[in-house]
């Protein structure tokens, strides 16, 4: 039961802290602020006449009472994360333009980027201001870029993903930050080919700290040291090297520094994935640009976009993946 009550923290509310003291009746069914109020009463009655041991047996029946409205909760959860990420969403859109830029985050105000005008705050809804105002300005009627939406969209099921696979635990915290972290960094370097430092270097301490506090599962401070210089080593040498072939710098330090970021919060495995995955989407990448546009072996890719898309398959699927290739190559 303490399991559920830690997964589900909605159960800690309220509701749950008279429930788990006095008692429990058909939560399941509850939908309004009055019959919660009854059923808290109802509560405080029953545990007065009840035993101890009946109300242990009352409180197995809670846990089994939680475990039935557990869809409902992750319906709740999941919905309330989709809005935060596209919350989020919106806030990383300011940081993907001004970041670069070295403006400030906080102010001044949104702006239309063709006329100068304000945005209003009811014309500022993550995702669903663009359809309102139809992809235009309210003002001056120029185009709103279709990227805007997207950030905020991505976030948002980036968030409520996170949120079905890790619940409500520490681990979905430093999840979103590290997605978020990854999300910025894909359009920067797309947009500006740089990766900023005050998101890759501040994202090692961040790692570092979260995995030595142990919110991050499965790391610990040793491995989120060993993932730290192994992510910044790995690259550091082919880059050196490529420079000195093709007399063209291939990696940028950006990368290096990026890829040391993952590994504090992934640790050695993390790494690894991350740059066979990246190098795989790159290639393919790189490949189909040449095919369709033209573009020449030497035409700069960044590469930070790939190594921000796998280290986020990474959180998802990562270790899962890791260990299927361990089975399947454990059968030959
Ligand atoms: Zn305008």
């Amino acid at each position: 039961m303490q399991d559920i009550l830690w997964r589900k923290p909605i159960i800690l509310l309220s509701i749950t802290h008279v429930t788990r003291r006095h008692g429990w009746y058909g939560i399941r069914r509850t939908r309004s602020v009055v019959r919660l109020a009854v059923i808290a009463c109802g509560g405080i009655v029953k545990c007065t006449i009840l035993k101890q041991r009946e109300t242990r047996v009352f409180l197995e029946d809670l846990a089994d009472r939680a475990l039935a409205i557990d869809p409902y909760l992750t319906f709740f959860w999941a919905a309330g994360s989709f809005m935060f990420g596209a919350v989020i969403g919106s806030f990383l859109n300011v940081v993907i333009h001004r970041l670069p830029a070295g403006e400030s985050l906080v102010r001044p105000a949104s702006k239309c980027p063709a006329c100068g005008h304000d945005i209003r705050f009811y014309d500022n809804v993550p995702i669903v201001s663009y359809f309102i105002l139809l992809g235009r300005c309210r003002d001056c009627g120029g185009r709103i870029s279709w990227r805007y939406p997207l950030v905020e969209f991505l976030s948002a099921c980036l968030c409520m993903a996170l949120n079905l696979k890790w619940g409500i635990t520490p681990a979905f915290a430093v999840w979103i930050a590290f997605c978020f972290a990854m999300m910025a960094v894909f359009w920067i370097d797309l947009d500006h080919m740089i990766i900023p430092d005050v998101i890759s270097l501040n994202g090692i301490a961040v790692g570092l700290i979260a995995a030595t506090a142990g919110l991050i599962p499965g790391m610990n401070w040793k491995l989120s040291m060993i993932g730290t210089v192994l992510g910044g080593a790995i690259l550091f040498v082919p880059a050196i090297i490529y420079e000195q072939i093709r007399g063209v710098e291939g990696l940028g330090g950006g990368d290096i520094k990026l890829l040391a970021m993952i590994g504090s919060f992934t640790g050695i495995g993390g790494v690894m994935f991350v740059l066979f995955v990246s190098s795989l989407l790159g290639s393919i990448s790189a490949l189909a640009g040449i095919a369709i546009k033209g573009a020449n072996a030497k035409t700069p890719i960044p590469f930070g976009p790939f190594l921000t898309t796998a280290a986020v398959i990474y959180v998802f699927f990562g270790p899962e993946i890791i260990d299927l290739l361990f089975a399947v190559s454990l059968r030959f």
